[in-house]
């Protein structure tokens, strides 16, 4: 029996074989491929305990503070080339429904986020055809002239990939010159599930695995940190979960380059591989356990070099979130204001979370809240009682104030034409 085994009461109720797994766990072993498969597939009891060991490991390695940043989302664009079948967001660029926000509505937009007290603007869109190449590295500058001290969090994989092959610069020129425009980190989006059989099933053409590894791996050396994500509750099955995470934390170890891990499972009711039926056997999103599991999973394998596991409201819920904190998450993820991929396909939590509304979730959960910038680094602890109000929380009806990505592709305004 291990030391982990004898002493926590967590571990009371379980089978033998997760008992010895999450023993060792706590031990301060590495959860390996073959023992994470097994509490991939745990239910019961035995999920109690894999869900309290992730809460003690989080104690252990995040503490009881809950982070969150105040940012905006800017989707500049939903025209795009690809036909990803889980996306419910992009439009064919003849489609009435296509927009294009001119940079000046992007520095507008960002602008507005900062005088609410932002701190960091988060930038992903569409792949319009014929799209400049230099046209992400433009937009950074545009921005950062006007608010130099933004953080930009901008551009998945996907579209650095795309400004590579239309500017013609190779990926890592190409990010060294976003790097020196004023990009800070990249999200870790499209990334989906890293296996290039599931890819090729849900989203043909998108991405690959070696694709995006190379440009995260590139960001990385290149001192650009980036998030990492994964989407579930489609086709996969728990073992692409465990493979997937295997992959990144193999990336971890080498680069460190990763500020957080964020499951994002997948919103179906719109998305085409669901509502049209274009992939079989497609499950209608994951399951309430699923997503307990998977991040209380996330916990155990990639906790020791993430630190930071994030439950995602737009996906999941608020109330759902403050479940996620008791089972190894420790981030709620940003305000938003603005949000238009989930909503698009169908996602029920509205565009905003103001950060009092973060605040009083993390404190019902008995957790500490703060506020962070993108990197981690706390802005501000909010201690028993502090509880003044922020800019965001004097905002009555943020639909009317920040507009919306239905308002937008009902108005017609910013359509897109082919330029
Ligand atoms: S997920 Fe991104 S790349 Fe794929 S169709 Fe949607 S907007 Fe385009």
């Amino acid at each position: 029996m291990s030391t982990g085994e004898a002493g926590n009461p967590e571990l009371n109720g379980a089978s033998r074989d997760v008992r010895r797994i999450l023993g060792r766990a706590l031990d301060g072993h590495e959860v390996g491929v073959d023992d994470a498969l097994v509490l991939a597939g745990v239910r019961g009891r035995d999920l109690a305990a894999v869900g309290a060991v992730a809460d003690e490991m989080r104690r252990r390695q995040a503490g009881d503070v809950v982070t969150f940043v105040v940012n905006r989302n800017v989707n500049f664009t939903n025209v795009c080339i690809k036909h990803c079948t889980f996306c419910a967001f992009s439009r064919d660029h003849r489609e009435e429904e296509g927009y294009f926000l001119p940079v000046e509505e992007v520095v507008r937009r960002a602008q507005e986020a900062w005088d609410l007290g932002a701190t960091e603007i988060c930038i992903q869109a569409g792949l319009p055809p014929k799209l400049d190449g230099r046209y992400y590295i433009d937009l950074c500058r545009a921005i950062k002239r006007v608010l130099p001290d933004v953080h930009l969090h901008a551009f998945s994989p996907e579209e650095i990939l795309y400004g590579s092959i239309r500017s013609g610069l190779p990926i890592k020129e190409y990010l060294t010159e976003l790097k020196d425009a004023g990009l800070g980190t990249l999200p870790g989006t499209s990334a989906e599930i890293l296996d290039q059989g599931i890819r090729d099933a849900i989203a043909r053409g998108r991405i690959t695995v070696e694709q995006w590894l190379e440009v995260i791996t590139t960001a990385h050396a290149l001192g650009i940190r980036t998030t990492s994500t994964i989407m579930y509750g489609h086709v996969e099955t728990p073992a692409h979960w465990v493979h997937h995470m295997a992959l990144l934390r193999g990336v971890q170890k080498e680069t460190g380059g990763f500020t957080e891990f964020v499951p994002l499972s997948l919103i179906h009711s719109e998305a085409p591989m669901y509502a049209k039926k274009l992939v079989p056997d497609v499950r209608p999103g994951a399951t309430g356990i699923e997503v307990v599991l998977m991040h209380a999973l996330a916990r155990l394998m990639l906790g020791p070099t993430f630190r930071n596991i994030q439950a995602s409201w737009v996906k999941e819920g608020p109330k759902l979130c403050q479940i996620l904190l008791t089972v190894g998450a420790n981030d709620l993820g940003g305000t938003l204001i603005n949000e238009s991929i989930s909503t698009s396909a169908g996602a029920q939590y509205g565009q905003l979370v103001p950060p009092g509304e973060l605040k009083r979730l993390i404190r019902d959960a008995g957790r500490v809240p703060a506020q962070r910038d993108t990197v981690y680094n706390i802005v501000r602890l909010y201690g028993d009682g502090d509880d003044e109000a922020a800019p965001l929380d004097m905002v009555d009806d943020a639909e009317a104030r920040f507009g919306s990505y239905r308002r937008l592709v009902a108005s017609g305004a910013f359509r897109f034409t082919q330029r």
